[in-house]
């Protein structure tokens, strides 16, 4: 009987342990979230082992307290918060513990509790949750029931710990999709405190956290970014003194805020914890980020934690070395636009002054400078020609440049990279640039000028712009040169234009007060030959005189010609008939020259007195270096009226043609026969010819004779 009685309680025990574990095992199909699944179990429990009250609590925050989570009862329930001490303490240090007779102090049992059990669900080796069975009655509890509980603590253990992996995939994967979002917006950025902007926003947006983000400025870290919860009263510093923060920055690995010591932590998390995560860029360190968080982000698994922040810094060093490239393009490309513009202004200025300010506001804008200036030696000491914004000699001053002292050019031994940019002022907030030695002085190794360039801010001047002075202060040198250059040559043109007008005062004075006495013995000449019979004598002076008279007129004409130009007396006037009269007065009448007259008068618009040396001087060269017939013909062709002089003599050699036409250019055949000329004649009449907006032309062979032709636009009435 009794044997039958033990089996039949047996198997209802053990049928009720099986009804328990398949209770723990629907819930846990039910739902993976942890307290749902203890919420789900207690009532089955409490019910199973007629107990009074099943409640479950979970470990909180910092270890002190124990938070209810689930509760099943039939009577009063528990407070929400219990100390985390005594029973309760040993439970969650893994004990279970069976209370035959409770004390007075029954808190985790519940009140009115006479008995109870209480076992921890042994989670990865670790106790964040226990449950607590009580009885109201002082009841035995069997060990039969204890063995259930234990096998139902033990299935409840595993079954936490896969809604825990299940959970920290969840995580892992929220983790990784806010990664990605953050990496997707970091992608569309450009500049480097855009990025660190956006990078503040998104993280604090995506991990519900506070972020700042820091970059390293000489001996402190200066924020340079920050974005607070709407609920963070706290803002972290804007600048922090790096000695205390190196050791973890020099870290791979992002820093807990715990680690860190209380000055630069408290400055970065107040109360709160988070995480420091360094940055570097190109293998140097550069800044740091920070996430700050009330609970530290104490949910997050600290493998998890480490893995995500490293994993999240790197993606933010990538987006800054960007960033950073992009920056420098876009500055080299400015610097060069400005070196550039700097280089056509230095060709657009003659003066010294203009050109030296242009150059300062260049230098100061180059390198974001708020004066500069350009010092020149004059002498006796370095005066000022040129600068922008003001009081950069005061600060010279101040600093002990002496500018009454001519300073040395540095020695060859000075090592390269000093002599790249030689700063005689080592201050902070200003830097001077020595100026290649100029045209003007050639002697000794001194230097002639100066490029100064100065910050308000006691800033030292950056690599990349010591670089940029010292290729604008090449430019500035290269001006200075040339504007020497260009003085001296003004002075030297200036010399040579007063020499010039001398000269054509006297030719033109000359020409004029020779052709009177000229004329007068021409005149006496001419009685001689008309009274007498022609004495050879006298007909040689008369032609040696008129060639004198010739000669005189072109001189002035060349003097005129060459200095202020001339003017032209037009009329309107018979081109056939004036060549006519023309031709006989020079060839006097002469048997060799025959005259072909077009049929129509042709009238051109011209100044006579000038364009009558024209037909002189083409007609007597005809004549002059021909022995036989000379022809000319006046025709109209097209709108121009054109003279056409032919001789059949000793021609020009075709590839001397063009020379013709220049002063003092001869035919090299008429020099050799030693036939008198001045090489001015047809110089002269293409100046006057020109002036007429007429053409003259050559052809001719060389033995058998050439052609001369002069053309003049016809009258509007004409043509
Ligand atoms: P000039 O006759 O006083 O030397 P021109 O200027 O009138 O100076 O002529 C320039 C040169 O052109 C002459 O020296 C001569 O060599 C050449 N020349 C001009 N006309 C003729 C011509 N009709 N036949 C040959 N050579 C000529």
């Amino acid at each position: 009987m009794l044997e039958t009685a033990r089996i039949l309680e047996i198997a209802q025990q053990q049928s009720r342990e099986s009804r328990l574990l398949a209770m723990v095992n629907e819930r846990l199909h039910k739902s993976l979230d942890r307290r749902e699944l203890l919420e789900g179990i207690v009532e089955g429990v409490r019910a199973a082992f007629l107990a009074d009250r099943c409640v479950v609590y979970e470990r909180g925050a910092a270890g002190k307290r124990a938070v209810v989570i689930a509760e099943a009862s039939t009577g009063v329930g528990l407070p929400e918060t219990i100390p985390l001490d005594g029973d309760l303490r040993k439970v969650f240090g893994g004990l279970t513990l069976r209370r035959e007779h409770l004390p007075e102090r029954a808190a985790p049992y519940g009140q009115g509790a006479r008995s109870a059990i209480a076992m921890p669900f042994i989670v990865d080796g670790r106790v964040e949750d226990a449950m607590v069975l009580s009885f109201n009655d002082a009841r035995s509890l069997e060990d039969s029931d204890v063995g259930a509980l234990r096998v139902l603590a033990f299935h409840v253990g595993l079954a936490l710990s896969n809604t825990r992996l299940y959970e920290r995939e969840r995580e892992r994967r929220r983790q990784a999709e806010s990664l990605e979002r953050v990496v997707r917006i970091l992608r569309d950025t450009q500049y480097v405190d855009e990025v660190l902007l956006v990078f503040a926003v998104t993280v604090s947006h995506e991990l519900g956290v506070d972020c700042a983000a820091y970059s390293i400025e000489g001996e402190r870290l200066e924020r340079r970014a920050v974005r607070l919860r709407e609920s963070t009263a706290f803002v972290p510093e804007d600048s922090i003194g790096r000695p205390t923060l190196d050791p973890f920055l020099s870290l791979e690995e992002p820093s807990d805020a715990e680690t860190l010591p209380p000055r630069p932590r408290h400055g970065l998390f107040g109360e709160a914890g988070g995480v420091l995560v360094p940055l570097r860029i190109e293998g140097r360190l550069w800044g740091a980020f920070v996430v700050r968080a009330e609970s530290g982000l104490a949910e997050w698994a600290p493998e998890d934690r480490t893995t995500f922040f490293r994993t999240l810094g790197s993606h933010l060093e990538i987006a800054l070395t960007n960033a950073h490239a992009y920056e420098r393009e876009l500055r080299r490309a400015q610097e060069r636009e400005t070196l550039a513009e700097a280089a056509r202004t230095i060709l657009s200025h003659t003066a010294l002054q203009p050109l030296a300010d242009v150059m300062c506001r260049f230098a100061a804008s180059l390198v974001h400078a708020e004066r500069t200036c350009v010092l020149r030696w004059t002498g006796n000491a370095y005066e000022r020609v040129g600068s922008y914004g003001e009081g950069i000699e005061e600060t010279l001053a101040a600093s002990g440049f002496d500018t009454t002292r001519r300073a040395q050019r540095p020695s060859p031994a000075t090592s390269a990279d000093e002599r790249r940019v030689q700063r005689l002022i080592d201050g902070p907030g200003y830097v001077v640039i020595p100026l290649s030695r100029t045209a003007s002085d050639l002697s000794g190794d001194t230097i002639d000028a100066f490029l100064i360039v100065g910050s308000l801010k006691p800033v030292r001047f950056a690599r990349d712009d010591l670089r940029l002075l010292q290729e604008l202060g090449a430019l500035l040198a290269l001006a200075l040169r040339n504007l020497d250059l260009y003085e001296a040559m003004q002075r030297a043109n200036r010399a040579l234009s007063e020499s010039n007008e001398f000269k054509d005062d006297l030719l033109a004075m000359l020409a004029h007060d020779f052709k009177g006495p000229l004329t007068v013995i021409l005149g006496y000449c001419e009685l001689l030959l008309e009274a007498s019979e022609t004495s050879d004598e006298v007909t040689r002076i008369f032609e040696q005189t008129n060639r004198l008279v010739r000669l005189s007129e072109d001189a002035l004409i060349l003097a005129q010609t060459q200095s202020e130009g001339f003017s032209l007396a037009r009329e309107v006037i018979d081109f056939g008939a004036f060549v006519e009269r023309c031709v006989h007065a020079v060839s006097r009448n002469s048997a060799r020259v025959t005259i072909v007259m077009p049929e129509q008068p042709v009238m051109v618009e011209c100044d006579a007195n000038r364009f009558r040396h024209v037909i002189d001087n083409v007609v007597q060269n005809a004549l002059k270096y021909s022995e036989g017939d000379v022809k000319v013909s006046v025709f109209a062709d097209g709108d121009r009226a054109c003279m056409e002089v032919e001789d059949r003599g000793i021609g020009i050699p075709q590839d001397e043609l063009p020379t013709l036409f220049t002063r003092f250019g001869r035919a090299s055949n008429a020099r050799r026969r030693g036939i008198a000329g001045s090489g001015v004649g047809l110089y002269i009449s293409k100046k006057i010819v020109d002036a007429h907006r007429g053409t003259v032309n050559v052809r001719s062979i060389e033995h058998e004779g050439s052609a001369f032709t002069v053309t003049l636009p016809l009258t509007k009435a004409e043509a």
